[in-house]
């Protein structure tokens, strides 16, 4: 499963953390395709983007709608599309690999009418936006299912099938926060990913799932089939204090942190030893829990090990470490883990 790296960054943080990995010295690439909203960029970090990661380092590069904005109310759809479709007819602005069409995200408060309203306008939305961008964005565009019944799951393949995409992507995970800012897996969201797979199936069309990166989820993502996801909370946690290990959950590392439930460094290298994870960012545990730098670099690092684990972690020992630490999701997913 391909990890598409969200780089939610202004420019000169992102030169930092460009900086420091590469000071590390180990050979893995977290910036291997990475995914940043045009839309709400500053022009210097698309520039870098660009210039550093796309043009020196063959960066494969996403360009998202700005569809989680609107999720949180920061922009009406409408706006949201006129916006869009005025950046991506523009020639200047055709450098990307992939374009995230626009799509209507419903949250869990919504009501059932407001959600098909919103299936509706995505499918209605992806249809007349694909049809006035040029060849170039049209064959590689991603449009996005939503919907949280199977029968609007269904309406949005049927129109994408028709468009002929070859990649699409899936919204509709569910909410929760100040705005419905943090999206998280429910029983719901993981029986209509399941259902798409099942759709999908045999048809050569790639499934990316959008805004959910804790690691644990991950691997069930990669265990379905997936074939890339994005991760924006390897840096959202780090400036929250926290940590990710291979396959675990956050843990706050914080010496700020005055809540009970900080990880300690004995207990850390604990997880480290049963998880084999290794990476420079954390061999020193009083730098990781000072510096949010480096708790960024190793969280990418997790995630990155959590996608390609290590021969030496059979399926039941991954498993056994899930249901080690993070129950809630060793629950919702044990199928998953064990199946085959
Ligand atoms: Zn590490």
């Amino acid at each position: 499963m391909q990890l598409v790296t969200s780089l939610t960054v202004d420019a000169s943080l992102l030169r930092k953390l460009l900086a420091l990995w590469d000071a590390g010295g180990d050979s893995r690439n977290p910036f291997e395709a990475v995914l940043v909203t045009p839309l709400f960029s500053s022009p210097s970090t698309l520039r870098l983007i660009r210039e550093e990661l796309k043009e020196k380092r063959g960066a494969t590069v996403y360009f998202d709608s700005g569809g989680y904005y609107a999720q949180q109310g920061k922009i009406a759809f409408d706006q949201l599309y006129w916006e869009l479709r005025d950046y991506y007819l523009n020639p200047d602005n055709q450098w990307a690999d992939w374009y995230v069409l626009p799509d209507h995200v419903p949250v869990s408060t919504d009501t059932p009418e407001v959600v098909d309203e919103k299936v509706n306008d995505t499918v209605t939305a992806a249809r007349m936006f694909f049809a006035e961008m040029p060849t170039r964005v049209q064959e590689s565009s991603i449009a996005v299912i939503q919907g949280h019944t199977m029968d609007q799951l269904n309406r949005c393949m049927e129109v994408f099938r028709k468009l002929a995409l070859g990649y699409v992507g899936f919204g509709s995970f569910g909410t929760s926060g100040s705005n419905d800012s943090i999206n998280k897996v429910d029983a719901r969201s993981v029986a209509g990913l399941q259902h798409i797979v099942r759709e999908l199936a045999g048809q050569g069309i790639k499934l990316h799932t959008f805004g959910v990166s804790t690691p644990p989820l991950i691997y069930a993502l990669q265990r379905l089939g997936i074939y890339s996801f994005d991760s924006l909370a390897w840096q959202r946690s780090a400036g929250y204090g926290k940590v990710y290990m291979p396959f675990m959950r956050a843990y706050n590392v914080s010496h700020r942190s005055t809540r009970n439930g900080a990880l300690t460094k004995e207990e850390f290298e604990l997880i480290r030893q049963r998880t084999g994870h290794r990476c420079p960012f954390c061999d020193d545990f009083h730098q990781l829990s000072e510096n949010r730098l480096y708790r960024s670099l190793h969280n990418l690092v997790a995630v990155m090990e959590t996608v390609s684990p290590s021969d030496k972690l059979s399926v039941q020992a991954t498993a056994g470490l899930i249901a080690w630490k993070s129950q809630r999701y060793y629950k919702l997913f044990e199928e998953i883990y064990l199946g085959t």
